[in-house]
């Protein structure tokens, strides 16, 4: 079964391209923090990752979250939250039926208080890795406790407590993954390395075809083109390096088996942040 993917630019940080990948510039460039709007013709509407609200200024006003705003500073405005593009659509905030959390970096679940009736759905390791940490030891795992709803633990979904199946042969070297809806049209599979517990989602899209949501598990589409490695100061970062290296390589290997047939798109991609602008492009290839 199809559903319709669309990307949201919530806002973006400043970062260095050298940690992005090996080679890259002494220079400033901008990270985006994207979010996907699944619309699924029987389950409804559905969020992969929530990207940043202006509540990420709040929740690092005070010390030591505040190391977290000056290290990668922000950029987002009201009008760029998840949900003020999903009121802008005429969507509205009980719609919205489950979140899929990829992981808990502050940039991926920035808006999801915005969001109180929802389902949400993350991989139980990920969530206990998190879910007591305060202070330095948040900020070290980039994460930020305000940006939580005080109920999550009534509301989740353990992803990886479903049984696991197989695969469609069609997208190897991933072999193992969780069918969300039980009809095909969502699996949910690991990406570990980048952040305790992270997971992807391969989708059918209406318009563009089958698509692999990867998170984090690449910062660009050139990263896993030519299998590039991040900075090794960036790789100081990763909570698994030696499986942040296997899942690139992954990555580098799917986009060779089905480059005619299959995107696959990073988060932070500025190729599919491109998708997010008027007429925005979906035509580029893996
Ligand atoms: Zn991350």
């Amino acid at each position: 079964m199809d559903v319709k993917l669309t990307w949201l630019d919530t806002g973006y940080c400043r970062q260095l391209e050298l940690f992005s990948r090996k080679g890259g510039r002494v220079k400033m460039i901008r990270f985006h923090a994207l979010a996907g709007l699944i619309e699924h013709p029987q389950h409804g509407i559905w969020l992969f990752d929530t990207g940043y609200s202006p509540r990420f200024f709040q929740a690092t006003q005070s010390f030591p979250y505040s190391l977290y705003a000056s290290l990668t500073p922000v950029v987002t405005a009201p009008e760029q939250s998840v949900l003020a593009q999903l009121n802008q659509r005429g969507i509205a905030a009980d719609e919205v039926k489950g979140i899929l959390l990829s992981h808990f970096h502050a940039d991926h679940i920035g808006g999801l208080r915005d969001f109180p009736k929802a389902r949400l759905y993350c991989y139980e390791s990920a969530y206990l890795h998190i879910k007591d940490k305060t202070g330095l030891a948040a900020v070290r795992e980039a994460y930020l406790p305000d940006l939580m709803p005080a109920d999550f633990a009534e509301r989740v979904t353990f992803v990886d407590r479903l049984a696991p199946v197989e695969l469609p042969a069609r997208y190897a070297p991933y072999a193992k993954g969780y069918d969300l809806f039980g009809d095909q049209s969502a699996w949910v599979v690991d990406l570990p390395g980048h952040a305790q517990g992270q997971f992807g989602v391969f989708v059918r899209d209406r318009d563009h075809g089958e698509l692999f949501l990867c998170a984090d598990a690449a910062w660009s589409s050139e990263a896993y083109r030519r299998f590039l490695l991040p900075h090794p100061l960036a790789r100081l970062i990763m909570s698994d390096r030696k499986a942040y290296r296997d899942e690139l390589h992954k990555l580098h290997v799917l986009s060779r088996n089905r480059a005619d047939d299959l995107r696959i798109m990073p988060t932070h991609c500025s190729e599919v942040w491109e998708t997010t602008k008027e007429g925005g492009d979906f035509s580029w290839r893996s």
